[in-house]
């Protein structure tokens, strides 16, 4: 195990993400609920078949009842080719493409469908990805995603997931089972984040107190948490196989600028969608990520604060 080189990754990550390390004590408290939160009893079958044309007109469809612009938006994209022709919008079957992902990759959208009730959840969220893409140019002359949208995109995404669930539910295109399989599916892929973000703040801790990673330095700190602990329960199966700790080697990087948008999200989701301006609020949340002139803080600060007037 490489600690030196770890230590390095640590040290670098805090120099380069000062806000992330600020709001860091923020998104482990929202860590800890995540991790707090019970999964839903679901059958393991989706309930019906959903052909994949159907999947994408009905993700269209509610678009229309959320913003007619949305929807417009929606079908430009779905309609768009590069300059060599090729679509921006790939919508694969997933029996050719069995280790297909899900993601925006080099502006391009890949979807795998496998005409179930899933199919419009994973349209729709790497669709508003897409409309809501925003780049900037960095220090460097390199083109980054945009902070805005490393914090909120993912809950732009998520929170669109929650609405359609709904939408879907209240139409009859998928049954209350299906969409729960779906919220688990979120709420576990949430807890992996969750748990990264808690093991990377402990080594982030480690070198703000002025502390070289090594094992010695790791154990005193596991011993440190009472029992009871959230932290101690997440460090201890982290000291058992090192899994986070090799995965940031492997990387060469904290997974935290990734892991963090899904935290907020499954938090977030929560609360926006016990507003009754939620529509106003997803709408006006998902400008404000795709808008490269947008003030993060003001926004992440709106949000977390239950002020939500995010500028348009
Ligand atoms: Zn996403």
């Amino acid at each position: 195990m490489d600690f030196k080189k770890l230590d390095r990754i640590v040290e670098d990550f805090i120099n380069k993400y000062k806000f992330h390390v600020e709001v860091l004590p923020m998104i482990v408290d929202y860590s800890k609920k995540v991790l707090d939160e019970q999964l839903l009893d679901v059958s393991n079958d989706w309930s019906r078949k959903i052909e994949i044309n159907d999947s994408i007109n009905i993700v269209y469809k509610f678009l229309e009842t959320i913003d007619v612009s949305l929807a417009n938006q929606f079908l430009n994209i779905l309609n768009s080719y590069d300059e060599y022709g090729n679509p921006y919008v790939n919508i694969l079957p997933r029996d050719e493409y069995p280790n297909g992902h899900d993601e925006v990759r080099d502006g391009k959208v890949y979807v795998y469908y496998e005409n179930t009730s899933n199919d419009p959840f994973c349209i729709l969220h790497e669709m508003l990805h897409k409309m809501n893409e925003c780049f900037i140019v960095n220090e460097n002359n390199e083109k980054e995603e945009r902070f805005t949208r490393i914090f909120l995109g993912e809950t732009v995404s998520i929170l669109g997931e929650m609405m359609l669930g709904n939408y879907m539910v209240q139409n009859g295109f998928i049954s209350e089972s299906d969409f729960n399989i779906r919220k688990n599916f979120r709420l576990n892929e949430a807890r992996k984040d969750a748990r990264d973000v808690i093991i990377e703040n402990e080594l982030i801790n480690l070198k703000l107190n002025g502390i070289d990673i090594t094992l010695d330095s790791l154990n005193s700190l596991f011993n440190s948490y009472d029992k009871s602990l959230i932290e101690y329960s997440v460090l201890r199966d982290e000291r058992n196989d090192l899994r986070r700790i090799n995965e940031v080697l492997k990387n060469n990087c904290l997974s935290l600028h990734k892991s963090l948008g899904y935290v907020i999200a499954q938090v977030l989701c929560d609360r926006f969608l016990k507003r009754d301006s939620l529509i106003d609020d997803f709408v006006r949340l998902h400008y404000s990520v795709g808008d490269s002139n947008s003030d993060i803080v003001k926004v992440f600060n709106d949000i977390i604060s239950d002020n939500i007037d995010i500028k348009r």
